[in-house]
């Protein structure tokens, strides 16, 4: 491979440098480089420099391809079964940067319907470009298709065959038509109780909170701003009977 990383700081640095510098030039492309591999294969969950991402564009850490047939693969008998509404062309594999908790780039990916597929995109982009953290974003799948395991590992995700929490309806994510984002700090509230458990100190949505929670989902939040004002997304946190505030459906 290229060292792009080198490559950038040859283009910044004039080449008749002074032996000084020499030591922390040759230091800084080393790490550039593994982390421009790193982009290149899309590592889901590895942390990045923001100087990696400039170098590697940010139009190219949002993009929407047909299912790779290496992703299919983790979702056939998982996410995907037999009886699934929607075919696999009609699914798109989007991957995407997102600020972590601690408001680094990190590699995220999600399956989604092709119809909001670019709706996504925009929408996770804003929620980068604006700061809004999120845990983790990888496929349900590595949590074997298990909401509660994923809810409970604060992933973000979108596309699951299943059917709706407590009811016998299918749920929107089987079309890969809804998302829920940082399910700890926005649990799905029901009178079986909260879930996930671990998000109990979150079912109160007191103003305080806000504060001091910028992962909170509320209606001055980016995820609301886009998903919900811009795109048209139903939201959870306004249900009669329930309350899903990591959830988004069309
Ligand atoms: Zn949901």
């Amino acid at each position: 491979m290229i060292g792009l990383g080198a490559l950038a700081l040859s283009l910044v640095l004039p080449s008749c440098r002074p032996a000084p510098a020499a030591e922390a030039a040759e230091a800084a492309p080393s790490v550039l480089d593994e982390e421009m591999a790193v982009l290149l294969r899309w590592d889901v969950g590895a942390v990045v420099s923001d100087s990696a991402v400039a170098l590697f564009s940010l139009d190219s850490c949002f993009r929407s391809s047909p299912l790779p047939d290496a992703v299919f693969a983790r979702m056939e008998g998982r996410s995907y079964q037999e009886g699934c509404p929607v075919g696999r062309d009609e699914l798109r594999y989007l991957r995407m940067l997102h600020r972590n908790d601690s408001l680094r780039p990190q590699l995220g990916e999600m399956v989604a319907n092709r119809i909001i597929a670019d709706e996504l995109l925009e929408a996770f982009r804003t929620m980068y470009e604006g700061g809004y953290p999120i845990h983790r974003m990888v496929l349900i799948d590595d949590y074997g298709a298990d909401d509660g395991l994923s809810m409970a590992a604060n992933n973000t995700s979108c596309f699951c065959y299943r059917r709706a929490g407590h009811q016998r309806n299918l749920s929107r994510h089987s079309w890969g038509m809804a998302v829920d984002i940082n399910p700890l700090q926005n649990p799905y509230i029901t009178r079986f109780g909260v879930e996930p458990g671990e998000g109990a100190d979150y079912a109160y949505r007191r103003d305080s909170l806000a504060a001091v929670c910028p992962q909170l989902i509320t209606t001055e939040s980016l995820p609301y701003r886009m998903l919900h004002d811009r795109f048209g997304f139903q939201w959870g946190g306004r249900w009669m009977h329930s309350r899903d505030y990591q959830h988004f459906q069309k």
